[in-house]
């Protein structure tokens, strides 16, 4: 699990000096009991830092300078508690690198109806201070989360709460290392994109090894490490009878549990948060890597399959959002169909590679046949994922733009169970309806690869593609086509234009 405490929020409150020391001192006493409040706040993950009141333009580039800069800081959140005449933010915002939320927010939630005077409206005027401060922002066009409400509201906490989480993602993949075993899948086409834009847009960069750096780390794997990680297994899921010590297969147990423990070496040796690999490129591997992938996923790593790095990212990227919330986050396909009209379902799967995070239970692990790749059985969990609302996450390289595509659904438990399906799956249907949900996918040109999450909301990855400078098209329940087919006209008028 990444630990989002280790990651800061700076509190940082804007005024001037017009008001006189007085005011300025309950300015900064009223933000410190704000900034703390946050801190200890159950729903708020990362750590919050309360800053000094900026009064000047020069107070006001310094912080934006230290933010940027501060190697713990992965954003800041800004509130007018008086006036702060925006003219002073100009050079401090235009220097900022980190993502900003406006706190449109006030010390007292109610109005002191029999006691308000003058001195009181002085002080608490972030109704039109916060819109000094948003016009300036607006008129620079900059990115930001603006959340509204008193700060003890659980909405406004809910919504601070995910947008930190999304910040903590961003900050997670500046620098970040991906590598990829292999290219990507013979002329398949979504999986591809410009490797140099994103790592210029996004941060983080996507390298290659030949397989066989792989498979000489993977055949130095000690004997004892693989005795260990076997026991591992048989202690945390249902190990088929056949896979178990002393029983016929339990050869590929070990062979399983070799790539896991040599994907794991590799990865941290490499610093890598992520990997790709693909079955058309199994040079010197016994198995395609299953229940390896399953559980390095499991571990926080970033996985997809086929060489689909934008995926594997995307993965890793959600994986930091939602750390230490229930439910989990995976690489999914959407594999096949369900066409029942009184129960439209899709049944989300992939060859092996789900993660055990989103199961409902405790996982089988078990050994099947594997059509494609040539090797040999490879060893797999096996589960349902739980029921309840989720979403689906893609990113597409749209030519000129990437586009962060997501679809709410709400997944439910199986009808019937599924004696011979080999592979963890995960059954859902999708908003608005089967119908609208697809044609709105298929016309925003969505992948086959998705992060399945069951933890983070539409909010967040919207927040998120803000940071990244992205697009964002949410399919959910109120979802037109009509009106979705306008969006993305307009949007590919927009990128044009802003390119
Ligand atoms: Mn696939």
């Amino acid at each position: 699990m990444i630990n989002l405490k280790q990651f800061e929020v700076w509190f940082i409150t804007g005024s001037q000096h017009l008001y006189g020391e007085e005011t300025l001192q309950q300015v900064a006493r009223h933000s410190q009991v704000i900034a703390e409040s946050l801190g200890r706040a159950q729903q708020i993950p990362v750590t919050v830092i309360f800053k000094p009141t900026v009064k000047t333009p020069d107070e006001i580039y310094r912080i934006c300078v230290d933010a940027s800069v501060s190697t713990n800081c992965i954003g800041i959140i800004t509130w007018m508690h008086t006036f702060s005449p925006a003219k002073m933010w100009i050079n401090g915002l235009k220097i900022l690198q980190k993502p900003m939320l406006h706190l449109h927010t006030q010390f007292n939630r109610d109005i002191p109806w029999s006691d308000i005077d003058m001195d009181f409206m002085n002080l608490n005027q972030s109704a039109h201070g916060d819109r000094e401060f948003g016009f300036m922002v607006s008129r620079m066009r900059m990115n930001r989360k603006v959340v509204v409400g008193y700060w003890k509201d659980p909405e406004v906490l809910e919504q601070i709460n995910m947008w930190a989480r999304a910040a903590a993602g961003w900050h997670d993949w500046q620098g970040a290392r991906f590598v990829r075993f292999g290219d990507n899948m013979r002329q398949v086409a979504v999986t591809e994109g410009d490797k140099v834009e994103a790592e210029y847009k996004f941060g983080y960069s996507v390298n290659t090894h030949g397989v066989g750096d792989l498979v000489k780390i993977i055949n130095e794997v000690a004997d004892t490490d693989i005795d260990r990680l076997t026991k591992e297994y048989e202690a945390k899921y249902s190990v088929a009878e056949e896979l178990k010590k002393g029983n016929a297969r339990h050869a590929s147990l070990r062979d399983a549990a070799k790539i896991e423990l040599g994907l794991k070496f590799f990865l941290e040796h490499g610093n890598y948060k992520g990997f790709t690999d693909t079955f058309e490129d199994l040079h010197g591997m016994v198995q395609l890597p299953g229940i390896a992938a399953q559980r390095l996923m499991g571990a926080g790593y970033g996985f997809a399959g086929e060489g689909d790095w934008k995926t594997a990212a995307l993965v890793r990227a959600m994986k930091t959002m939602g750390s230490g919330l229930p439910g989990g986050n995976s690489f999914m396909e959407d594999y096949t169909y369900h066409f029942d009209p009184d129960n439209q379902l899709v049944l989300g799967a992939h060859m092996l590679e789900i993660c055990e995070s989103i199961a409902d239970g405790k996982p089988s692990c078990e050994i099947h046949a594997l059509g494609i790749g040539g090797k040999a059985d490879p060893v797999r969990l096996v589960f349902n994922g739980s029921a309840g609302p989720a979403l689906n996450a893609s990113m597409m390289d749209m030519g000129n733009r990437f586009r962060l595509l997501v679809n709410e659904v709400f997944a439910v438990a199986p009808v019937e169970s599924l004696p011979k399906l080999p592979v963890a799956r995960v059954l859902w249907r999708p908003y608005p309806e089967m119908k609208t949900g697809c044609a709105a996918w298929i016309l925003a040109g969505g992948a086959h690869h998705t992060c399945y999450s069951q933890n983070l909301n539409a909010e967040c990855l919207e927040d998120f593609a803000g940071m990244a400078g992205i697009e964002f098209v949410l399919i959910g329940k109120n979802t037109d086509i009509y009106q979705f087919k306008n969006e993305l006209r307009w949007n590919e008028v927009y990128y044009q234009l802003n390119h």
